[in-house]
């Protein structure tokens, strides 16, 4: 193996066999199924079964595996084939990472390029090929933060929506930093457990706001022919996402510019020259047709635009798969080095990944750095750096050669 690749394996190996680190047991253990990544041969073991984190971390002391994963699902035999496990039940769990989330900074600094042609580019990688049309992609990403702060915004909507609209209390929530660039929440609670694919799907429907029933468009079936539907009511109720909305509404109209306004096809300047009136007298007291100028048809235009503002992009495949793989608390990420790690969902603003889920703790190394843009890691600001050799901690050192800008200088 190459010495940077070394270097890192060497920094896992440290981790994992550290009696001090600390790797936090799932819930039933035992109904688990266990999987990792090999560090060096790159193949996924799987369906493996371990009634006690002691007994899987003599595992990892041996193998040390560059990712670490546990089932959400409990089965009856979490080690059998697929089809012979015999699913119990699952957590509920969500996946926020800037991947699937529009963000300022763009992801110019991530870098893509077609493995058939050598197509490459910066940003977000495309789904296919512009010029060959081939679907696999070798990426070159990074965490900023502007990334991280996009994932977080979108966690906090989640954590509201779950706290609030589906009662659940904030305890009860399993909040943690991926150990990349986001969040998984786990709802573990029993309630929860024998939710089918359909269900969950039901659920995701409902943090994305798809099909929201009160910005329907079609008119009722009943009405009278050909009535439009801006001539429909508009009204909204305080629970749920009628309750979102109007929060959307009033937070999109306090800050918006006429630009903004153009930009969801709404040309009437009086909405933001009235806009105190205007929030106090429809939003606040449901007097929606009491504006004059403002028809049911803006109001409509408004809330979609608030819906869009308001739903939680978190990624829908993971919440649906009732075997899906997760990444297990307090192991390390292969892409950074960073450990995913649980913190209290009250403190998801004030938790600094950069620093809480900094995993690899001794030792400076000197490295010759590619490309990195100014970073922050361990309370510490870092570069930006361009073809050089400097002397790092060994978990800036980790996260720059996992991210394959760096190697270790000779
Ligand atoms: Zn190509
Ligand atoms: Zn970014």
């Amino acid at each position: 193996m190459e010495a940077s690749r070394e270097f890192v394996y060497q920094k896992f190996t440290d981790y994992y066999c550290d009696p001090s680190t600390v790797i936090p047991e799932p819930n039933l253990p035992s109904q688990r199924e266990f999987a990792y990544l090999m560090f060096k041969e790159r193949f996924m073991v799987r369906h493996r079964m371990f009634d006690s984190i002691k007994r899987f971390r003599a595992v990892l002391n041996e193998m040390v595996p560059s990712d670490v994963y546990h089932s959400c699902a409990y089965y009856k035999n979490p080690d059998f084939d697929m089809d012979k496990k015999g699913w119990i039940g699952a957590d509920l769990v969500f996946d926020i990472d800037a991947d699937h989330i529009p963000t300022s900074c763009n992801k110019i600094h991530d870098e893509f390029r077609c493995v058939k042609c050598g197509f490459s580019g910066r940003g977000l990688t495309p789904e296919t090929c512009p010029v060959c049309e081939a679907k696999k992609f070798e990426t070159r990403t990074w965490a900023c933060e502007l990334c991280i702060d996009s994932a977080r915004t979108e966690a906090a909507k989640l954590i509201d929506m779950l706290e609030n609209d589906f009662g659940f209390s904030l305890e009860k929530l399993h909040v943690f930093f991926s150990g990349h660039r986001g969040y998984h929440i786990h709802v573990e609670d029993e309630v929860v457990r024998s939710l089918d694919a359909m269900a969950r799907k039901e659920i995701v429907d409902y943090v994305t706001g798809l099909g929201l029933a009160v910005l329907d468009k079609e008119v009722p079936a009943g009405k009278k022919h050909g009535k439009r539907s801006s001539t429909r009511k508009f009204s909204l109720h305080n629970f749920g996402w009628n309750r979102r909305l109007k929060l959307g509404m009033e937070k999109f109209l306090l800050t918006a510019t006429k630009d903004d306004l153009r930009s969801v096809g709404l040309r009437n300047a009086s909405l933001l020259q009235n806009k105190d009136m205007i929030i106090k007298r429809a939003i606040n007291e449901g007097r929606w047709e009491s504006i004059n100028g403002v028809s049911a048809q803006t109001w409509f235009k408004l809330a979609k635009c608030a819906q869009e503002a308001e739903a939680s992009k978190i990624d829908t495949v993971v919440t649906t798969d009732i075997h899906r793989l997760i990444r297990m608390n307090g192991t390390l990420h292969g892409k950074t080095g960073l450990k995913k790690i649980e913190f209290p969902a009250k403190d998801l603003q004030t938790f600094d990944p950069f620093v809480g889920a900094v995993a690899i703790k001794k030792g400076e190394v000197k490295v010759l750095v590619s490309d990195v843009p100014e970073f922050k890691l361990g309370g510490k600001t870092l570069g930006p750096y361009k073809n050089q050799v400097v002397e790092l901690s060994s978990a800036a050192a980790v996260m720059l050669i996992c991210k394959g800008r760096a190697k270790v200088a000779d």
